[in-house]
């Protein structure tokens, strides 16, 4: 365990980028007794996507490249939008990936006695007032980066008055847009963040811990850099749209005044990725109209979507790790993402057999109710996979893709009078093509060569073709779940006058229910992972029943979306 912990030490510092050589000097100088503490601090407003996946990896691996410490903290400043639900899932998630905060668990909220205090100091010393005016009217008195700003007729107000006005808009005389506190900066300061940025607002809303304890609350800048420097945080890692809201943040630690140390923030690059709309905004919004099936959709970006979908935590920290990190805003293929999945699915995922497109073949000289147990390889890439056994009767199944009447040249799969191998069992030839009245067709009827067993080839003849089957008998009737990208566009949310939701694929779910499994599934829970021989990676879904198991494609064998693509 020490030596393999060593070994990931080696090679993470290999992969030195621009956060580990800050968190190296810092070492170096000796800073905060050499401690690295990092944090993890949704607001709990959504479900966790895979941006935040990014983030998570990033705050826990390096505490763990460097024996440090990583918490989780919950910026639930704003008990309008935020919900236990959505706590919950956080966590559910975080843990799934892998990761731990131990018992460094924290809110927001916890620190709100605390942040009231300070409030009040920063009243007491004249650093912060209360302004009567309503949102629109500062925003306007803001100016522009290139104009400076016009000072509140409240600025000056003593602090005897601003104490008593906090005060009361703490207890609730006052209602919702009233008034607020606003910290006492610089109006003409470049950065307009300094621009005495509100610190406390009133709202009178149920906050999902605090009930109803409070009618004030902080602001987000207001509340993250303190709760960082009170846990003891020494990197703060953000995204870059923080980069300027850093002097604010180092304005509110310097007025606290109690020691040297601060923590030290690192901006970087979010994640984004193609065909993907990432703002939980906008996926709230996909949930409560009902364009996809809730949070963990398996089209969706979000955490539970992926995993639901059949993604492991394994594929997504490597996909983490591939696309390290950056200081400039760029966006990932998510064919990249994809890869992930199938490279860490192609090493661990148990091979079966399944036709989620069914066409009957009656082997017209095998016996009528036999069942013969034939000898399958689980991983190909695993030999300590072993292997299993798969019944073989005179009807089964095989994908309607693999039959063609009338083959093109290039078509080497089955058709009249050819012979194929099927897959670990023999060599069949078609001899007919049953249709119906309206001539479509339903049914083959093939020979097989009983000296052919286990798919060898009896006299050196060859077959150019090797095809998926399932006993009709003893397969496992399935409903099968196909998913394509859920947006057609790129960047569906980067159209200046379009909607995103105008760019969203109307084929991005396709629901097989007649398909047929290997017997083999039968003892599989949800979340379990299997390659279907030739068709992709598939989970099992948990609207799994014994009567009527469900699986989702998590990615196809190869990617052939691209070529789709450009073909058209
Ligand atoms: P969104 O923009 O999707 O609504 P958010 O930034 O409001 O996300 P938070 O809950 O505040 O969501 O995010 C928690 C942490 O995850 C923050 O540290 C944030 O920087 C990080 N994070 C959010 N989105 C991404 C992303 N796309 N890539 C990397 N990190 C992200
Ligand atoms: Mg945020």
């Amino acid at each position: 365990m020490a030596e393999n912990n060593t070994a990931a030490n080696a090679e993470a510092k290999k992969k030195a980028n621009f956060i580990h050589m800050q968190i190296d000097a810092d070492l170096a100088a000796g800073k905060n007794d050499k401690r690295v503490h990092t944090r993890f601090p949704p607001e709990p407003n959504g479900y966790l996507h895979i941006g935040h996946a990014k983030s998570i990896c990033l705050n826990f691996g390096l505490a763990q490249q460097y024996g440090g410490k990583t918490n989780l903290r919950f910026d639930d400043t704003n008990p309008s939008k935020e919900e236990t639900e959505y706590v919950e899932s956080i966590m559910e998630d975080v843990r799934w990936l892998g990761f731990d905060w131990d018992d460094r668990l924290y809110y927001a909220s916890d620190f709100f006695p605390k942040l009231y205090a300070f409030a009040i100091q920063l009243i007491k010393e004249g650093k912060a007032y209360v302004d009567d005016q309503d949102a629109e009217t500062i925003s306007a008195q803001k100016g522009t980066p290139q104009k400076p700003g016009m000072e509140s007729p409240f600025r000056s107000r003593p602090v005897e008055e601003n104490l008593d006005l906090f005060e009361r808009m703490a207890a609730g005389e006052f209602n919702e847009g009233e008034k607020v506190l606003r910290a006492k900066i610089d109006m003409t300061s470049p950065n307009m963040h300094m621009r005495d940025p509100i610190i406390y607002r009133i709202m009178k809303a149920h906050h999902h811990r605090t009930g109803d304890k409070w009618c004030v609350y902080p602001m987000y800048d207001f509340a993250h850099g303190q709760c960082d420097y009170w846990e003891g945080i020494t990197h703060s890692i953000c995204t870059l749209e923080f980069e300027v809201h850093r002097p604010l943040y180092d304005w509110f630690i310097d007025q606290l005044k109690d020691s040297d140390y601060r923590p030290r923030q690192i901006e970087f690059a979010r994640l984004n990725l193609t065909y993907t709309v990432m703002s939980k905004r906008k996926l709230l919004e996909l949930v409560k109209d009902k364009h996809v099936n809730g949070w963990d959709d398996p089209r969706m970006p979000t955490i539970s979507g992926l995993r639901r979908r059949g993604y492991t935590p394994e594929s997504i920290r490597n996909f983490s790790d591939k696309i390290g990190v950056t200081k400039v805003d760029g966006t990932i293929d998510v064919s990249l993402l994809e890869f992930s999945v199938r490279e860490h699915l192609n090493k661990t995922a148990q091979r079966v057999m399944g036709v989620i497109n069914p066409l009957k073949v009656v082997i017209t000289n095998y016996p009528e109710d036999q069942v013969e147990q034939l000898g399958a390889i689980n991983n190909p890439e695993d030999e300590s996979a072993g292997t299993r056994q798969v019944p073989f009767t005179r009807e089964l199944y095989i994908e309607r893709d693999d039959f063609m009447e009338d083959p093109p040249r290039k078509f080497f799969r089955l058709g009249p009078g050819r012979e194929v191998r099927l897959r670990y069992a023999y060599f069949v030839t078609c001899t007919d093509v049953i249709k119906d009245e309206n001539g479509e067709i339903v049914e083959l009827h093939c020979t097989y060569d009983p000296a052919s067993k286990g798919g060898n080839s009896p006299d050196g003849r060859k077959v150019k073709a090797t095809l998926h089957w399932v006993s009709a008998t003893e397969g496992v009737k399935s409903e099968v779940r196909l998913y394509d990208r859920l947006f057609n566009d790129e960047e569906p949310d980067g159209h200046k006058d379009v909607d995103f939701k105008e760019f969203m694929n109307p084929d991005s779910l396709q629901v097989l229910t007649d398909c047929y499994l290997e017997p083999f599934i039968k003892d599989s829970k949800p979340l379990d992972h299997f390659q279907f021989e030739r068709l992709g990676y598939f989970n099992m879904d948990p609207d799994s029943t014994p009567e009527k198991p469900v699986f989702n494609r998590t990615v196809a064998l190869k990617d052939s979306w691209v070529k789709a693509q450009n073909k058209e």
